[in-house]
């Protein structure tokens, strides 16, 4: 009999469905029929292929509701903020389609204008892209299906098919859409989704031949780990990792919007993103009146049931998340912290944490490594240079954002902050899908956007002619 692997609802803590824990040969043979599936997905024009992934954005825009129920289910994110996810994740699918006409374009070039090598009057070249084959993707518990869309939408638009390996806390809403995938019309072994034992599936994506390509997006130490293993085997990697967003507040920001920003940077999802804002550096003249607004604005979030209307902040996704967070926030009260407000009254069944607002010195885990829950550390600074150094203090560069009304300020401290994408006067907790996503140090390797990705996902090749 096959065996099973528990998914549990994190409002409630029980399980709520099984999926197959599976074997290495299944394993392989999900990669084979990938492998094997490649000349059909590949005689399939692109401009059929892009009309399919119109269907699959349609298809999950019918199945909207249901979709936004089952992911709540699964990851505890509240229902109004899941709804969006799945419309984003339609217009993923979409993006792909569209940008597929710019990325498959080509040049020819008559090479008569450099002499080197010789003879080159009688040659012309083409440049053309190809798929790269099969993409091994592993995505987190806490984007299920957008994280997917970027993996899977770019791969099949550029004629790659996929092998799946969803988080064990999330499989749910992903497998749902992977069987969209198929029905729309994509031949059978373009996606394959694969359950189980996380390193074995890892290992194997990393050892069989028959993958080209491992796009993971998940936590550094997992990643890093991953890429190095996978370049030795000559196989090309997009990692989008962990991060540890700052955001910094001058004594010119509009305090409410800041605040604003704040809460929801760091409180949305119970702070389980990857450029949720991890810190917060705030200048003396502001910090006294900064922290007594953001400290209303939390304690009006409504925190319970995620399938409530009204719920802002639901569970974190374990019961090991939860405890991750008792650790940060013990660890800075023995090195001599204070807690500045905490959020109380949290449900006591499910997986919940109160977000938490709190001083910790610099030497305590909050400050450095990436806290993936409702706990902000914020600090005071007496200028701009201390900001920044605050700012670049972690091995993290994912995203960061500035709040001040002086444009030139704000933009030369950009310049100065070493992470993916800065925002001025707007929140951590933005992602454009069109634009190059992706990070500095250890937030990952490679830029995702849907064209960057199939750039990525893509191999390019010269074809030279040489006349008669
Ligand atoms: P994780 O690293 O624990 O897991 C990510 C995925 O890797 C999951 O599918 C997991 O099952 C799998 N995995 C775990 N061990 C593995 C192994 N040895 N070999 C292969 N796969 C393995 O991360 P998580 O807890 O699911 O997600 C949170 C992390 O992801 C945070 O660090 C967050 O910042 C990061 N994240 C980054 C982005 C981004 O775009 N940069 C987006 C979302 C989440």
């Amino acid at each position: 009999m096959q065996r099973q692997i528990p998914v549990y609802e994190p409002a409630t803590g029980e399980v709520l469905a099984y999926v197959p824990d599976m074997s290495i040969n299944e394993v392989r043979d999900a990669i084979s029929k990938a492998y094997d599936a490649l000349p059909r997905i590949q005689s399939i024009p692109a401009y059929e292929r892009a009309k399919l992934l119109m269907k699959v954005a349609q298809a999950i825009r019918a199945r909207k509701e249901e979709l936004a129920r089952l992911l709540t289910r699964e990851i505890g994110r509240p229902i109004k903020s899941t709804r969006l996810i799945l419309e984003r994740t339609a217009r993923i699918y979409e993006l792909a389609a569209q940008e597929l006409p710019h990325v498959l374009t080509g040049e020819f070039i008559p090479l008569e204008a450099y002499d080197y090598p010789a003879g080159n009057e009688k040659r012309i070249a083409f440049i053309r892209r190809e798929p790269v084959g099969v993409v091994g993707a592993i995505t987190p518990f806490n984007f299920p299906p957008d994280s997917m869309a970027h993996k899977v939408a770019p791969a099949l638009a550029i004629g790659n098919t996929v092998v799946l390996k969803p988080s064990r806390n999330s499989p749910l809403t992903e497998t749902e859409i992977a069987k969209i995938i198929t029905e729309v019309g994509f031949p059978e072994g373009s996606i394959n989704v694969v359950t189980g034992d996380s390193s074995m599936i890892g290992d194997e994506f990393v050892n069989n031949p028959k993958v080209s390509l491992i796009t993971f997006t998940g936590s550094s130490k997992v990643g890093l780990n991953l890429a190095s293993r996978a370049i030795l085997m000559g196989k090309r990697v997009i990692m989008e990792l962990g991060g540890s967003d700052a955001m910094i507040i001058l004594e010119d920001a509009d305090l409410n919007k800041a605040v604003q920003a704040a809460t929801v940077g760091r409180f949305d999802y119970a702070g389980q993103f990857c450029n949720a804002t991890k810190r917060l550096i705030v200048r003396d003249e502001v910090y006294d009146e900064f922290i007594k607004r953001l400290t209303e604005s939390v304690s009006k979030l409504k925190i319970g049931d995620p399938l409530r209307e009204d719920t802002d902040v639901g569970p974190l996704i374990s019961r090991e998340a939860v405890e991750t967070m008792e650790f940060f926030v013990n660890d800075a009260l023995s090195k001599g912290g204070r807690i500045i407000y905490r959020v109380s009254g949290v449900p006591e069944r499910g997986f919940y944490y109160p977000p938490t607002i709190l001083e910790a010195p610099f030497n305590s885990a909050v400050w450095i490594e990436e806290v993936f829950g409702p706990v902000l550390p914020v600090a005071r600074v007496k200028d701009d240079d201390e900001a920044v150094e605050l700012a670049n203090r972690t091995e993290y560069g994912l995203d960061a954002s500035i709040f001040s009304r002086n444009f030139s300020r704000a933009y030369k401290l950009a310049t100065r902050i070493k992470a993916g994408t800065i925002f001025i006067n707007d929140t951590t907790r933005l992602r454009f899908d069109n634009l190059p996503f992706g990070g500095f140090k250890k937030s990952g390797i490679g830029r995702e956007s849907v064209r960057d990705t199939m750039i990525e996902m893509s191999e390019v090749k010269v074809i030279s002619y040489t006349l008669d």
